[in-house]
């Protein structure tokens, strides 16, 4: 039976004063995906082709994400303040301006290369619903108001009872 008494005097002492593994990590290489595949492609030029989907890189969407969110807000609140003039147009004049709005910072988030360029149609769309919808709430609110206003003051004028036209 041997014995190994030379093991118990292998003692490893971890000294304080010595740092441990101080070489610096390397900043973490932003990932940049392909539009449309989300393949990397990192260290490609704009004007390149995907290698994976062939698409077009127009930008590099590092930051892209959240501002073409303000395009798709607008596009979005546009198509809303259309629709929304079936309550009233209230709904019109409340989404229309906004969409109005988030469109004219969208637009200018692409034209200084902020947001990604295939966000300006959205940004135009967002723009121009917007417009029509804060036209046609504002111009249904106001008729509204004038119908429903003649309608309280022909019931006043005949005593009778109140009439009020649902819409
Ligand atoms: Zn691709």
């Amino acid at each position: 039976m041997s014995n190994e008494p030379h093991a118990d005097h292998e003692h490893h002492h971890a000294d304080p004063s010595i740092p441990a593994e101080a070489a610096p990590a390397p900043p973490p290489r932003p990932r940049v995906g392909c539009a449309r595949c989300g393949y990397d492609i990192a260290g490609m030029r704009i004007g390149e082709p995907c290698p994976e989907c062939g698409t077009m890189i127009q930008q590099f969407p590092s930051d892209s994400r959240g501002n073409s969110g303000m395009a798709i807000t607008s596009m979005v609140l546009g198509i809303v303040s259309i629709l929304g003039c079936a309550f009233y147009g209230i709904l019109s004049i409340i989404a229309g301006p906004l969409a109005i709005w988030f469109g004219v910072k969208a637009k200018r988030a692409v034209r200084e290369g902020r947001a990604a360029q295939s966000s300006a149609g959205m940004a135009t769309a967002g723009f121009v619903c917007g417009i029509i919808g804060t036209t046609i709430g504002a111009a249904y609110l106001l008729f509204m108001i004038v119908f429903v206003g003649f309608a309280f003051f022909a019931a006043s004028q005949s005593g009778g009872p109140q009439f009020v036209p649902t819409p």
